[in-house]
């Protein structure tokens, strides 16, 4: 398995000073082609903070992205959108779908940027649609859809162009139970047919279908290890010492200012977020 992801050292704050956050906190990985990750954390923990980082959406405050043993801060901006272009499939959250747009419109529209032929469009589309079990659905507008059937047009949006890398956070947010399985079983299919997937989760039933989980914490990598086969109560547990790890840290009073400074802004303040 080749390598294609190198995180070294890296730091993202934001607003830097008095109420600085540190959103990663000297955060090192590496990931490899055609794994399937799972990035979980609490709520605050960096976890958006480092997808943006993995999808070359923003740019770190310290350390290193390599990217195919390409470093990413050396990219010129036209190499970079090609990489979020053609590299790279996003999912989101909100799916972020066009309202006034039926899903093949929405599912077309960055095949569009590409500068693809229309019918090239057309037939990569249908395909992507086909490919989540919507088809038929591909003349309906967002709202006549169910969130469900909505992250599936954002996932076939994703994956139009085949790309090598599916970057997901939090997909299943916004989800039933029911959906949210639909979901990781087309991420699940994703990943059978070669592709790197790396969603990012709180949520301990998602992390338990991939096969390496990466706790986040307080802006750091706490624990990172291969799933073999970890319960979804094993995990919830995990992600509960991990967070009891921090707490105990600030309580105590330790040597690291800096997370109890952080744990504090996270609590008491809402604004700043999103
Ligand atoms: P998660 O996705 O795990 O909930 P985020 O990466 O969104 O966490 O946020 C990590 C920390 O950084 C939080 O404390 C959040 O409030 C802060 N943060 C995120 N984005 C910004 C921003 N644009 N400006 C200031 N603080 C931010
Ligand atoms: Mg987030």
């Amino acid at each position: 398995m080749g390598e294609l992801i190198r995180i070294e050292d890296m730091c993202k704050i934001y607003n830097p000073g008095e109420n600085e956050v540190r959103a990663l906190d000297h955060i090192s990985l590496t990931i490899g082609e055609k794994e399937f990750v799972a990035i979980i954390g609490q709520s605050g923990s960096g976890k958006s903070t480092l997808m943006n980082m993995l999808g070359c959406l923003d740019v770190p405050t310290s350390g290193t992205y390599l990217l195919h043993g390409q470093d990413v801060a050396e990219m010129l901006d036209d190499e970079l959108s090609d990489i979020r272009n053609r590299e790279i499939g996003f999912i989101f959250q909100g799916f972020n779908l066009i309202a006034s747009l039926t899903a093949k419109e929405n599912v077309e529209l960055p095949l569009i940027y590409r500068g693809l032929p229309k019918k090239q469009r057309s037939e990569l589309a249908i395909e992507a649609l086909r490919k989540v079990g919507l088809e038929e659905r591909m003349h309906h507008k967002p709202s006549e859809m169910s969130g469900g059937q909505q992250q599936r047009v954002a996932i076939a949006r994703a994956i139009a162009q085949a790309p090598p890398i599916i970057l997901a956070d939090e997909p299943t947010g916004n989800l039933d139970s029911h959906s949210s399985v639909e979901i990781m079983e087309i991420l699940k299919t994703l990943h059978d047919e070669g592709r790197t997937v790396i969603v990012i989760t709180h949520d301990p039933g998602i992390a338990a279908k991939a096969g390496r989980i990466v706790h986040i914490m307080d802006g750091k990598i706490y624990k990172d290890e291969i799933n073999e086969g970890k319960s979804e109560s094993t995990i919830r547990a995990e992600v509960a010492e991990a967070q009891e790890h921090v707490t105990t840290k600030v309580k105590g009073g330790s040597t690291n200012n800096e997370s109890g400074m952080d744990l504090h802004i996270k609590e008491d303040s809402d604004d700043g977020e999103e």
